[in-house]
């Protein structure tokens, strides 16, 4: 049996209001019980709601993390948020590298940055790689998430392996319904956990999926030996399909 617990998280992206996303986690909340749930859960609302979110989940088993973070703790940045801004909403992670903020600019570079700087604050990460339908169909995959995985984690130490997840999503699956088979995305996540082995235990770190989750096809995607859980997009916008994907946790 694996000794990595699945973890479940709920992108919102650019959606929902505090006043919205308090409802929701309410909602989520009253959904999931109290029992003890077969994966960790998270959401993660826009900037503007994380406070509110962090606090309707307090006491919870949902965790709540942003959707990215800049590298610098403080300074002349219009319109970024750093690392110690979203600890102070209560959040408790970021996503980093999100292939939507990679194809508005952000380079393996500042990935590798940003993820050193969340982890410096204390916050839990989930790296997203990816590759897109051209590189898949020129048969570039695995050269393209072995570089995007080793840019990721150049400045993470080994002992830091529990903060850490990485999601892979292949462009071609997010928002577009055409999810990938188990097969593909077994064969990609064994592929990224090999090459994240050089740096950090592969028997502990947790590789998820991305792309399309739904809950009817969640239970299979996650039974796969090296999905450790889902990164879940327009889907967790209805709390009702986002535990349905929990409970498909195996
Ligand atoms: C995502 O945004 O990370 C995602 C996977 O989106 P969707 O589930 O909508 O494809």
């Amino acid at each position: 049996m694996s000794a990595r617990r699945p973890l479940v998280a709920g992108n919102w992206k650019m959606h929902k209001t505090g006043v919205e996303a308090r409802e929701h986690v309410a909602r989520l909340r009253a959904l999931l019980g109290d029992g003890e749930l077969p994966a960790e859960v998270a959401v993660c609302p826009p900037f503007t709601a994380l406070e509110a979110a962090a606090r309707a989940a307090s006491g919870s088993p949902i965790g709540v993390l942003a959707q990215a973070v800049h590298e610098a703790a403080s300074g002349a940045h219009t319109g970024e948020v750093s690392a110690p801004m979203i600890v102070a909403t209560g959040a408790e992670g970021v996503l980093v590298g999100h292939s939507e903020r990679r194809a508005a600019g952000e380079t393996d570079a500042q990935v590798a940055a940003r993820v050193r700087a969340a982890l410096d604050a204390g916050l839990q990460v989930i790296v997203c790689v990816g590759e897109s339908l051209a590189q898949r169909e020129a048969g570039e995959t695995e050269p393209w998430l072995a570089a995007q995985v080793r840019a990721a984690l150049t400045e993470v130490r080994a002992d830091e392996v529990g903060a850490l997840a990485i999601a892979y999503e292949p462009i071609w699956a997010i928002g577009t319904g055409r999810t990938a088979t188990p097969e593909i995305a077994q064969q990609a996540a064994a592929h990224v956990r090999a090459v994240a082995g050089e740096r950090l235990d592969p028997g502990v770190l947790r590789i998820l999926y991305g792309g399309s989750v739904t809950p009817d096809n969640a239970g299979e995607l996650m039974a796969q030996p090296d999905i450790d859980g889902a990164l879940v997009g327009g889907a967790s916008l209805d709390p009702d399909g986002f535990a349905a994907i929990v409970r498909a946790a195996s």
